[in-house]
């Protein structure tokens, strides 16, 4: 028996009765079978806007052999003694936790928040009475902030191939499409997100794992420089290894670990605005026409340096999806998107921000914990502006040209906006290179100006970083990681749940 690789050309809508004839046209073969590798849109040029699809062929018609072996991450199992506390239920603690109960760890998952349906509730009942859930929000819950997320799985990490292929492979095993696993952009949406988290939650609790809900962290005692318990709301409890994946929105964690003695330090980051527009218009630009069959909603990904001095670039994209309220605390106003899994809703949004150095914004040294008080002021000042869950915004050409913004802006942001002079909420640095990256996109992307801005945009990355001696273990301890978005190495879906793997696998070694 042979196999092949090959990528053919396929229109938008293509079946895979299409593909099938296809392959066994261009290869001249007619008995054989066949497997989707790679899928990516090819959208460069509008009048012919087509898949490009990597197939492995297998038939005894085909002679050469695909060599090389197809490498898994290895969990090696043993019973054991030791017992793991895992903090934060996001991707980053999910997994390290699964992978630790995998290799016969005793662990005990423990999160603020409420199982995913409960959690559900807290943000629908926000939504509609403006009492925000302490709780229960965007940021905290089952599965961390990647909940209510877009469910983009792409990353840009590097080194992470074992781990990502381990996480497609329990996300597909829980109910994710199949297409995840091929998709060059591949997507699962918040609705499929849901049923997945419901679905790893009980495998995890079907081989032993622990999972303690409503179950806040608020102290670690050290004994001889190590943790030796935690305590929580709901009581004490040993631990033989501490494993910290609390994500980069628990300014109280960051406090408490400050305290205990966890090193941090700055590190760079991005602030900005949340850009929003008719996706109609996406697709216009994009792809020269509204709809295309076969492909959801046009994507854009956008970069500019038009000041001369710092990147401005769009991030964090949702087609046909929402803005959402996504602070982690009362009275304050930070946006992200999220989108369902048909990308099917009327407007496209995505994060506009500016890198950021604070100590050279703030042209002094900044240690973590200033750091943190900064950017928790910024995000109550959104709040303070308005004095509501209503998000300031203007358009993108009144920010262009520093105009008084106008009202009745339309937008998915479920507490509607108020018009406000974002360009002089923002540090005037990010302010004006933000300015000078609009203008640019602007002549990128037909009628982009007309769009809306909405604030503020303050986590697409952490503003902090533990120091941490080797793959997750924090500097000065023998026993306590910080896994994941909040330690400041990992960012997005798949490099903090790949974090949470490479930090467990490194707790295997540890424990031989
Ligand atoms: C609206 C939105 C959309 C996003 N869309 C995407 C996307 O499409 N693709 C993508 O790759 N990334 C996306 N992200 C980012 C992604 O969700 C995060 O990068 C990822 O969730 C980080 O994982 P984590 O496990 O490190 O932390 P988190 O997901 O933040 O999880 C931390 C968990 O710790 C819990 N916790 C915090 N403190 C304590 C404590 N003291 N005691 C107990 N529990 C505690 C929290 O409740 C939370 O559940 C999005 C984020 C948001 C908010």
């Amino acid at each position: 028996m042979g196999q092949k690789n090959i990528t053919l050309k396929m229109p938008t809508d293509f079946t895979e009765g299409d593909l099938k004839h296809k392959i066994g046209k261009k290869q001249r073969i007619k008995n054989f079978t066949f497997q989707i590798e790679g899928k990516s849109l090819d959208a460069r040029n509008k009048s012919n806007i087509h898949w490009l699809v990597r197939v492995l062929i297998t038939s005894e018609e085909i002679k050469e052999k695909i060599s090389g072996k197809d490498l898994e991450l290895n969990i090696p199992y043993k019973k054991r003694k030791e017992n793991v506390i895992i903090v934060g239920s996001g991707p980053a603690g999910f997994f390290a936790a699964y992978v630790l109960q995998i290799a016969g760890f005793k662990t005990s998952l423990l999160e603020r928040g409420s199982e995913v349906e409960k959690r559900i509730k807290s943000v629908n009942d926000f939504e509609k009475t403006s009492v925000f859930n302490p709780e229960n929000n965007y940021a905290f819950g089952e599965g961390g902030a990647g909940t209510f997320s877009d469910g983009k799985l792409t990353s840009r990490s590097k080194h992470i191939s074992l781990e990502r292929k381990f996480i497609i492979k329990t996300y597909i095993e829980a109910g994710a499409p199949k297409e995840i696993k091929y998709l060059a952009q591949p997507h699962l949406g918040s609705d499929k997100l849901k049923t997945i988290l419901k679905n790893i939650r009980l495998k995890y609790c079907e081989i032993g794992g622990v999972l303690n809900f409503e179950t806040q962290l608020t102290d670690v005692k050290i004994k001889e420089g190590n943790a030796s318990s935690v305590e929580t709301n709901s009581g004490v409890m040993d631990t033989s290894i501490l494993v910290l994946a609390t994500g980069h929105s628990a300014y109280e964690t960051y406090r408490i670990l400050m305290q205990k003695g966890l090193r941090f330090r700055t590190k760079n980051f991005a602030l900005g605005c949340r850009m929003e527009h008719p996706q109609q218009i996406i697709n216009l630009a994009q792809w020269g026409k509204e709809k295309l069959p076969g492909v959801k909603a046009a994507e854009y990904r956008l970069s500019s340096k038009a000041d001369g001095k710092q990147q401005v670039y769009s991030f964090c994209m949702c087609p046909g999806g929402t803005i959402v309220p996504a602070a982690a605390y009362p009275n304050s106003n930070i946006v992200n998107g999220m989108s369902l899994y048909n990308r099917d809703a009327k407007f496209a949004n995505a994060a506009c921000v500016a890198g950021v150095n604070l100590n050279e914004l703030l042209e002094r040294e900044v240690s973590a914990s200033e750091a943190l008080d900064w950017l928790e002021k910024l995000e109550q000042s959104f709040y303070e502006q308005t004095n509501s869950y209503q998000a300031p915004s203007c358009s993108i050409s009144d920010f262009i040209n520093k105009k008084n913004p106008k009202s009745n802006l339309e937008s998915s942001y479920p507490f509607g906006l108020t018009p406000e002079p974002l360009w002089d909420m923002l540090p005037v640095k990010v302010s004006n290179s933000i300015r000078e990256g609009l203008k640019d996109f602007s002549r990128k992307i037909k009628n982009f100006e007309s769009g809306n801005l909405v604030g503020l945009e303050s986590k697409s990355s952490a503003v902090i970083q533990v120091l941490r001696a080797r793959s997750g273990l924090c500097e000065g301890f023998e026993n306590i990681y910080m896994l994941g978005e909040g330690s400041g190495y990992a960012g997005g879906i798949i490099s903090s749940a790949a974090d949470g793997i490479k930090g467990a696998m490194n707790i295997i070694a540890q424990f031989e």
